[in-house]
């Protein structure tokens, strides 16, 4: 469903979290915590970072003032909206005396999200391909993601790591979004033009008292997002996924490796990573047993142990497992890729393994293969 478009002052900005509040929703947005950006609960518009812009890099995120008194020029969050819908640890099963097995109830507690981008957006529907449209469908995902009401924020600026422009991405939310927000700072003064995206989003709209927005704000927000779209100066080539097919022996898989230290670092703040373990946990008197699903990652070890031995011994065979999982065998899977270019495992590498730089390295020896590749 098209909604409209609304302007709200931003002197007025507190009115958005009052209504969503009236509606029963915990809100959640980014907050500066540690000198990082974090995704938190807030209460109001006091508690974003206001004025606060990133300086992000390889193995490099900096918290610094920025130019004007913007709500949202600081780009993303440490964490995607990944740990809203698939916590890092969930209880599935549990069991008491009695030996019969019950499924915890699901804390799908109504959150809305202020200051989700794009990029973000599209790595839910990403995750909802793998946990929620296949044969399998986890209902814990799904009703946590339906839970979530998820207002937009189109990006006013693009942190150096980010690529969502060759990945389909963003800038600009293009849908999965109830609202829109584009912050404005023109001679009109400092607003926001509030785009609806769906019902829930216009009934949040219509609960607020604000001017319809002209073709004069739309053509700004516009200006905006190509502005930055152009900004960008990191991409994925579009033969990536080709590359990739008959790069299985390219040395740069064992450069890579000298550099990683299997961290796992990209794979946690990854969006759409959705690797997972199973442990069963028990009371030393055996009267409590419990299921609990915990995040894993593909860069530890362990991760490809079968009956006796590990598949992926090397790091080097753990990256290229990851890369070529993201940027072709996704494709393969559920018809899309798995990185929606937001940056962050270039960010929050601590040696600033770099995935476009890597896959350029790749691209430039094209077919060249070696004998002496990864097991
Ligand atoms: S692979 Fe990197 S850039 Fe792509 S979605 Fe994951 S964290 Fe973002
Ligand atoms: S690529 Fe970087 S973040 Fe990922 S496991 Fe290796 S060192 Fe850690």
């Amino acid at each position: 469903m098209e909604g409209t478009s609304k302007i709200l002052p931003a002197e007025r900005f507190d009115v958005l979290f009052e209504v969503l509040k009236k509606q029963g929703f915990d809100i959640w947005g980014v907050h500066e915590k540690d000198d990082a950006l974090t995704l938190a609960p807030i209460d109001g518009p006091a508690d974003l970072p206001r004025g606060r812009i990133d300086d992000t890099g390889p193995g490099k995120m900096r918290l610094i003032d920025g130019s004007r008194d913007a709500y949202f020029d600081h780009t993303l969050p440490m964490q995607g909206l990944k740990r809203l819908v698939y916590p890092p640890q969930d209880k599935v099963f549990e069991t008491g005396e009695d030996y019969m097995f019950t499924e915890p109830p699901v804390d799908a507690k109504p959150i809305a999200v202020i200051g989700a981008r794009s990029c973000d957006l599209v790595a839910l529907e990403t995750l909802a391909d793998v946990l929620e449209n296949g044969p399998y469908p986890d209902h814990r995902f799904a009703e946590r993601r339906q839970a979530l009401c998820l207002v937009a924020v189109n990006c006013t600026r693009a942190a150096k790591t980010c690529f969502c422009t060759s990945m389909n991405s963003g800038p600009r939310a293009e849908s999965g979004y109830d609202l829109a927000l584009t912050e404005l700072f023109n001679s009109d003064g400092h607003r926001f033009l509030i785009e609806a995206g769906g019902e829930r989003g216009q009934a949040v709209l219509d609960a607020m008292s604000v001017d319809e927005a002209t073709d004069k704000d739309r053509h700004a927000a516009n200006i905006i997002s190509s502005t930055v779209a152009a900004s960008m100066t990191r991409s994925i080539p579009d033969d990536a996924r080709e590359t990739l097919k008959s790069s299985y022996d390219h040395p740069q898989w064992s450069d890579i490796g000298e550099r990683c230290m299997d961290c796992a670092n990209c794979t946690l703040v990854c969006p759409t990573c959705f690797c997972s373990t199973i442990e069963d946990r028990s009371s030393l008197d055996g009267s409590i047993a419990e299921r609990w699903r915990r995040w894993d990652s593909c860069f530890i070890r362990d991760f490809s142990y079968i009956h006796g031995g590990v598949v992926r011994k090397e790091t080097a065979s753990r990256y290229r497992q990851w890369m070529t999982h993201k940027l072709t065998h996704w494709h393969d899977q559920f018809g899309r890729s798995g990185c929606v270019g937001c940056g962050r495992c270039i960010a929050w590498c601590p040696v600033g393994i770099d995935i476009t730089a890597e896959i350029r390295a790749i691209s430039k020896t094209g077919e060249a293969v070696v004998e002496a590749g990864v097991s």
